[in-house]
């Protein structure tokens, strides 16, 4: 797995190359590294027990989307290769971005996390329904530490770590990113990990650690079911941390 480590043929962008030419350079180049990258992310098998898993559950379905096509294969980031808000979240969720192809699109929690994305005016529209539902960000990145969806959304150690390098090459590649948003304790760790913070923060919600280069990690629960059901996590907690992320993204 290269995980494009050598940068072979980026910003050698030419014509019928899928690159938007109508977007500054640093932005065009980093949407050719995305998309070479995600070229990679969704032809990985490297995880035998996740290609299992995400396979079996694209071929049994969920009864509700019996007669849909599943995407079930690794799910590349999303968003605005001019990024300067990144969205960290786990992994695909097996009848949401597992279904679709998009990460939090198609589920709950996804509804949950466009709806704030929209209010915070990071995204042109609320619902996050399909791949193709004309859903754009502006200034924000949404990507998870793991690419495919887990059994019980419970990732392995090693799983996390065959995983690393797609995430460290798509943050190496959204140069623009200065507020980085976890989304759980396990995305804040990954998110450590990836800068070496030492000691490793503590993940809490409203969390604010500073990140090398002037960046800022900011702690938010996950917005899954468990926490919006319960009222953990509210739409005023959510519209807080990204109204954050907005004032310290500049
Ligand atoms: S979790 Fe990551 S490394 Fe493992 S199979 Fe999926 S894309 Fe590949």
């Amino acid at each position: 797995m290269s995980h494009l480590g050598d940068s072979t043929g980026f910003g050698k962008a030419s014509e019928g190359d899928g690159v938007d030419r109508t977007i500054a350079r640093p932005q065009r180049a980093a949407a050719g590294l995305l998309a070479a990258l995600e070229a990679e992310v969704v032809a990985c098998r490297a995880c035998p027990r996740l290609v299992a898993w995400r396979e079996e559950v694209a071929r049994t379905k969920r009864a509700a989307y019996a007669g849909e096509g599943y995407w079930g294969r690794p799910v590349p980031g999303f968003g605005d290769p001019g990024a300067r808000v990144l969205v960290v979240g786990l992994a695909p969720a097996a009848h949401g971005a597992n279904r679709t192809g998009r990460m939090f699109t198609g589920d709950r929690s996804g509804e949950w996390l466009y709806r704030a994305l929209w209010r915070a005016g990071f995204a042109n529209q609320p619902e996050a329904i399909s791949a193709d539902d004309g859903l754009r960000l502006t200034g924000a990145w949404v990507t998870s530490p793991v690419k495919c969806a887990p059994p019980a959304n419970k990732p392995t150690g090693e799983e996390f770590a065959a995983c690393r390098g797609f995430l460290e090459a798509e943050l190496a590649a959204l140069s623009g990113v200065r507020v980085v948003v976890a989304l759980g304790g396990l995305a804040c760790g990954a998110v450590a990990r990836h800068w070496n913070l030492r000691p490793r923060p503590r993940f809490a919600h409203g969390l604010e650690v500073a990140l090398p280069g002037g960046r800022t990690l900011l702690g938010c629960y996950h917005v899954s079911q468990q926490n919006t059901f319960t009222g953990r996590l509210t739409e005023d907690m959510l519209d807080a941390v990204f109204d954050r992320a907005r004032q310290l993204a500049g």
